[in-house]
C-alpha cells in the first residue's frame, strides 16, 4: 500500500491552494480563521456561488453536471487545502455530499438535469429531512405521511434536527406513502420545495448558542408527483444510501478540519504553559497519533471504495472520528482551564475551542449514534446475533 501523492496530485494541490489564497480576500477573508458554526449565511451563500462559478463547488461530479470528475485522492487534497485555508463546514454540504450523490445513484435523468446543476452552481441549498421526534435511530418508525392528490404529493407530519433547513430551498423528505404500512416498507423519498405556506421551520437553540438545526412542520405541504426518487414505497434503499454517503466520503472535510483544531489546542498549550504538564503532553501526543491513524484509515477506506471492495474501515470510520473528536474537545477544556468557561461577551461568545468542545458532544449522535455504530460492527463485522427488537 502506498500512501503518498503522485506528481500530478501534488500539482493539483498547488492549484487548489493557490486558488484559495487568491479567493479568500475582500469580504471572503472573513470566512477564514478558527470559527465554528458561523452564522453569516449571506456571505457563505455567496461563497458557494463563487465556488460554483469557478467550477469548484462539486469537484467529484462529472463534468456534464458541473463537476470536474475529481478522483477520491483529489477530493482528499481539496478537503485538506480547504481546511488549511481556514474554512469551516460548507453551508451546502448536505446538497453536495448527501443529496447530489443520492440523485446520481437513484434519480431519473430529468431529476439529474433539474436538480444537480443548481447545486453545482451554489444556487440551491438542501436539507435532509429524515429524523422525527419518535424516529431517530429507529428511523423506519417514522410517521410523516404523504398521499397523492391529482398531480401532487400532499405531506403531513413533523421532522426534527434538520440541519440548515432554515436556509434550504429544497428538502429531501423521507415519508410514508403507503397507508397502513409499517417499518421500512411503504416509505418514499420526496423532493419538497421548502418555501411554501404549508411548511413551517422553527430553529432549535443548541448549547453552543447557535441554531444550526430545526424542527419542520408539514401541514399539507405540496410537491409535484414526479418529485419522487424511485418508485412510490421504495424509498428505504435510497435513504440508507444517503446515510452511507453521510458517514463515508462526506467526512473527508471534517477530518481535515480536525488537524487545524488540534493545532489550535497545541498553540493554546504552548502559550499558557500547559504543554509542560506531563499528563497533557501524553494526551496531545495521543491526539496526534490518533489523527494519523484516522487519516490512514480514511485513505484505506477510499482505496477500497475506488476498487469497489467492501472494506471494514468504513464501518469503524464514524465511531473512530467521533470518539477522537470528543476526546480532543475534553483535552481542549483541560488545556484552557478556567479560561474555557469565560465568554468574551454576552450571549454565548465563547472562545472557539470552547465552542468546538460544546459541539463535539453531538459527534456521537449525528450520522448514527455510537451505540448504533457498535451494533453495526457487532452484526456486520463480528457476525454476532442481531440486536433484539
Ligand atoms: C448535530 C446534529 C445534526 C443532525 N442533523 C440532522 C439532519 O440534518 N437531518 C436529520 O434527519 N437528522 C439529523 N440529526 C438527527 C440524528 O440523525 C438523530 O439524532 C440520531 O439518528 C439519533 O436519533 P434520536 O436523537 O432520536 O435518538 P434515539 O434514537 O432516541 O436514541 C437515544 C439513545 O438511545 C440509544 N439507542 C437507540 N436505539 C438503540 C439500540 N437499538 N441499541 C442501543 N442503543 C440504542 C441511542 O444510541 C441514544 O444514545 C442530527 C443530529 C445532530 C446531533
Amino acid at each position: 500500500m502506498k500512501l503518498g501523492f503522485t506528481a500530478a496530485e501534488e500539482a493539483f494541490r498547488g492549484e487548489i491552494a493557490g486558488w484559495f489564497e487568491r479567493a479568500l480576500t475582500g469580504d471572503f477573508a472573513r470566512l477564514r480563521g478558527p470559527t465554528f458554526g458561523r452564522d453569516d449565511i449571506a456571505l457563505m451563500k455567496s461563497w458557494e456561488r463563487h465556488l460554483g462559478d469557478c467550477g469548484l463547488g462539486t469537484i467529484a461530479w462529472p463534468r456534464a453536471y458541473g463537476g470536474r470528475a475529481a478522483t477520491l485522492i483529489e477530493r482528499v487534497i481539496f478537503a485538506e487545502e480547504e481546511a488549511r485555508a481556514g474554512l469551516g463546514p460548507r453551508p451546502n454540504h448536505i446538497a453536495v455530499e448527501l443529496v447530489g450523490p443520492t440523485i446520481f445513484a437513484f434519480g431519473r435523468d430529468d431529476q439529474k438535469s433539474r436538480f444537480l446543476p443548481p447545486i453545482a452552481a451554489g444556487r440551491e441549498f438542501w436539507a435532509q429531512c429524515f429524523s422525527e421526534p419518535g424516529a431517530g435511530s429507529d428511523l423506519a418508525n417514522l410517521r410523516t405521511k404523504a398521499q397523492r392528490e391529482g398531480g401532487k404529493w400532499v405531506i403531513e407530519g413533523q421532522k426534527i434536527w434538520s440541519s440548515l433547513a432554515h436556509i434550504a430551498d429544497w428538502g429531501l423528505v423521507l415519508c410514508r406513502t403507503e397507508a397502513g404500512s409499517v417499518g421500512s416498507r411503504g416509505l418514499s423519498l420526496l423532493l419538497v420545495p421548502m418555501a411554501q405556506p404549508h411548511v413551517t421551520i422553527r430553529p432549535i437553540r443548541q448549547m453552543t448558542g447557535e441554531s444550526e438545526f430545526n424542527e419542520i412542520f408539514f401541514d399539507g405541504a405540496r410537491t409535484a408527483a414526479h418529485n419522487i426518487i424511485g418508485e412510490p414505497g421504495d424509498g428505504w434503499k435510497a435513504a440508507m444510501a444517503t446515510l452511507g454517503f453521510e458517514r463515508g466520503v462526506s467526512t473527508l472535510g471534517t477530518q481535515a478540519r480536525y488537524r487545524r483544531e488540534l493545532e489550535l489546542v497545541l498553540t493554546a498549550a504552548r502559550d499558557n504553559g500547559k504543554a509542560a504538564d506531563p499528563a497533557i503532553r501524553q494526551r496531545l501526543a495521543r491526539a496526534e497519533i490518533g489523527l494519523r491513524v484516522m487519516r490512514a484509515n480514511s485513505l484505506r477506506m477510499l482505496a477500497n471504495m475506488e476498487c469497489q471492495r467492501e472494506g471494514r474501515e468504513a464501518v469503524i470510520n464514524k465511531l473512530y472520528y467521533a470518539t477522537w473528536h470528543q476526546e480532543l474537545g475534553e483535552l481542549a477544556m483541560d488545556v484552557l482551564g478556567r479560561m474555557a468557561e469565560l465568554a468574551e461577551g454576552m450571549d454565548y461568545a465563547f472562545p472557539p475551542l470552547t465552542r468546538m468542545f460544546l459541539f463535539s458532544r453531538a459527534d456521537t449522535i449525528y450520522a448514527g449514534t455510537h451505540q448504533i455504530q457498535r451494533n453495526i460492527i457487532a452484526e456486520r463485522v463480528l457476525g454476532l446475533p442481531r440486536d433484539p427488537r
